[in-house]
């Protein structure tokens, strides 16, 4: 199927926006590329459409997506009243359709009384009230901002291109998944035509981690583990562990892709234990065919085909096994298939 902006009806959303003036623009927590250039995208589109936008944000910008234009300005949720957006006439959530991914519920203030619009990829929403323009097929959410921007004729520029060839970067990999179709490309090369600069941005979404994630990066994949047949891999990084080197919540970020590279994997899972809450984030990739974003919702957490994740109670003793025991199961069911 060859997608494009006809495929979706955006009057709706257009409608939306054009009854109000002052925007809430949400993305989820832990945001990654695709919710910040997605939003940050967005809100310069809709501002050139005169209206007044906030991007908000309850965790705080990842110090290699901070070059993105406007991401000095994101607020957080406690920030809003004094940037004079309490009385904010319309929400729009990007790249999460549901309400439990942008944080421990400071949009429960916001949710009854306002319009909700959703721009998402992911295949798992809820049952609230809302224009939902959701595809899972796409490969990020900033297509679908794209599409909607086209659709408002608000004219591309640099920044908004930057935006949203960030997004579209980062959710494919640079290009490299499945999801990369030819409308992605498409997309892709419209907003290269802007004057991107390749460089920065494959230094900037790539090629700039820290010492830190560095560090954890190779304390992981030294500890990694794996079934005979290498089908199945994993490998954690335990509290203890980011005590010792004082990392930062953001420096275990990405380590679950890492764990795809050896030849012949077809599922990969990353254990990340936090402590603090008691938990531990799992963070699953699968192979085509492999279902992973099925395996994290047998643990109430969601995501896609082949990247998914969920959090869990408990210390990595009691997570690991019970994942782990669900993962093969999954990889037997899907052999039988094949
Ligand atoms: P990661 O595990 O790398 O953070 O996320 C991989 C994918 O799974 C992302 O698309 C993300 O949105 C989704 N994901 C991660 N954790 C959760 C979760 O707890 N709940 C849901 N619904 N999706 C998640
Ligand atoms: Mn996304």
């Amino acid at each position: 199927m060859n997608y494009n902006l006809k495929n979706y009806d955006f009057q709706p959303a257009y409608d939306l926006v054009a009854a109000s003036q002052k925007i809430l623009i949400v993305g989820h927590i832990s945001p990654d590329g695709d919710t910040l250039g997605s939003s940050l995208g967005l809100s310069l589109g809709l501002k050139r459409l005169g209206k007044q936008t906030a991007v908000v944000f309850q965790d705080a910008v990842p110090r290699h997506l901070s070059f993105l234009p406007g991401a000095g300005e994101i607020l957080r949720p406690d920030e809003l009243a004094a940037a004079g957006f309490a009385d904010a006439d319309l929400l729009i959530l990007v790249d999460c359709a549901t309400l439990e991914r942008t944080g421990n519920g400071w949009i429960d203030d916001y949710v009854p009384r306002l319009p909700l619009l959703i721009f998402d990829h992911h295949a798992l929403r809820d049952d609230i009230p809302s224009v939902s323009l959701v595809d899972p097929h796409l490969a990020a959410t900033a297509e679908l901002i794209y599409w909607f921007l086209q659709f408002c004729q608000v004219p591309l520029e640099l920044d908004l291109a930057r935006c949203l060839y960030a997004a579209i970067c980062t959710d494919t990999g640079g290009f490299r998944f499945t999801n990369t179709k030819v409308h992605t490309l498409q997309i892709a090369a419209e907003l290269l035509a802007q004057g991107i600069n390749m460089e920065e941005m494959r230094v900037q979404l790539f090629e700039s981690r820290s010492l830190g994630h560095i560090r954890m990066l190779g304390l992981a994949l030294s500890g990694m583990q794996k079934t005979d047949d290498n089908k199945l891999v994993w490998c954690s990084i335990d509290a203890a562990t980011k005590e010792r080197y004082h990392a930062l919540p953001e420096d275990v970020d990405g380590i679950a892709g890492e764990t795809m590279q050896l030849e012949g994997v077809k599922i990969g899972v990353f254990f990340d234990e936090r402590a603090e809450q008691g938990t531990v984030k799992v963070s699953m990739r699968g192979r085509d065919g492999y279902n992973v974003g099925k395996l994290a919702a047998e643990f109430g957490g969601g995501g896609h085909y082949a990247a998914s994740g969920c959090t869990i109670k408990g210390s990595l003793a009691e997570v690991q096994p019970r994942v782990l025991a669900a993962a093969k199961r999954l990889l037997q069911e899907t052999e039988a298939r094949l």
